[in-house]
């Protein structure tokens, strides 16, 4: 899978590319992650990316041309990029989310500084609008790279042992059971007795009442689109949950 980062600071990735998973998948050449300087697209003197608002008001908007100019270049290459923008105005970056575009093979990640963008940029050349959440960064760096390593842990190869990622929190919508490695007493605090069982099937039921409990108490929001069977409903239930 080729990343394609649209950016005025192509050495911001460097490092965070450089460590951990994402530097394994990029040296087996599971995902392929290009910054492209913007600056590269423009043609004046001083290489402008940004220019005053029209109407007036704070800080600098990002020009259309040099944006266009890049997306052209890139959608000439194939296969056929999806075109996403990282603002804070697009669909909240989910597990969903991550999923579907983990099927791409190819994405092309437009990052803004300043204002943002001038509008006829996402009129013309976006096919989706990322947010990674409800607050304001300083640009859409670090949103695209938190897009990348999302997606990318998804895709067969990456992560070490596959069936990690699917049971991770949100996997199948819900937050994950708590986790205990040695020692098995620790500042007074014992591991939970069952999990010294060696019973698989008990282990497995105690998780999925925890995992059950956790979203419950801290995303109740998270348990209407979750998959859930009649057993997971009738202990919710036994915990007051009235949803459903
Ligand atoms: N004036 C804009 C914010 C611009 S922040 C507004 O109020 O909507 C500058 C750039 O940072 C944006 O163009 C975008 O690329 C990036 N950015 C900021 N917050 C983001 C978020 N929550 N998710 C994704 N990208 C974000």
């Amino acid at each position: 899978m080729l990343f394609d980062i649209l950016t005025i600071f192509p050495d911001f990735f460097a490092s965070p590319l450089g460590q951990g998973v994402i530097r394994r998948a990029i040296d087996a050449g599971i995902i392929r992650v290009r910054p492209v300087d913007l600056r590269q697209y423009t043609t004046d003197r001083h290489r402008t990316t940004d220019d005053r608002p029209y109407g007036g008001g704070e800080g600098m908007v990002m020009k259309p041309e040099p944006v266009f100019r890049a997306v052209t270049a890139l959608n000439a290459e194939l296969p056929r990029p999806e075109v996403i923008m990282l603002s804070p105005r697009g669909r909240l970056l989910d597990q969903a989310l991550v999923r579907e575009l983990s099927k791409r093979s190819r994405i092309v990640l437009i990052c803004g500084r300043y204002e943002g963008f001038d509008e006829r940029i996402r009129k013309r050349i976006v096919n989706l609008e990322v947010s990674i959440g409800d607050y304001i960064l300083a640009g859409g760096e670090v949103a695209a790279l938190v897009l990348i390593e999302a997606v990318a842990r998804l895709i067969p190869g990456v992560l070490g042992c596959g069936a990690s990622a699917q049971k991770d929190s949100f996997s199948d919508g819900l937050l994950e059971y708590p986790q205990y490695t040695r020692p098995r007493e620790f500042m007074g605090m014992e591991v939970p007795e069952i999990l010294l069982s060696g019973d698989h099937e008990k282990i497995a039921k105690w998780r999925r009442r925890q995992s059950l409990k956790v979203t419950l108490h801290r995303r109740p929001d998270l348990l209407d689109k979750a998959r859930l069977n009649e057993e997971d409903l009738n202990y919710l239930k036994s915990l007051g949950y009235t949803g459903r």
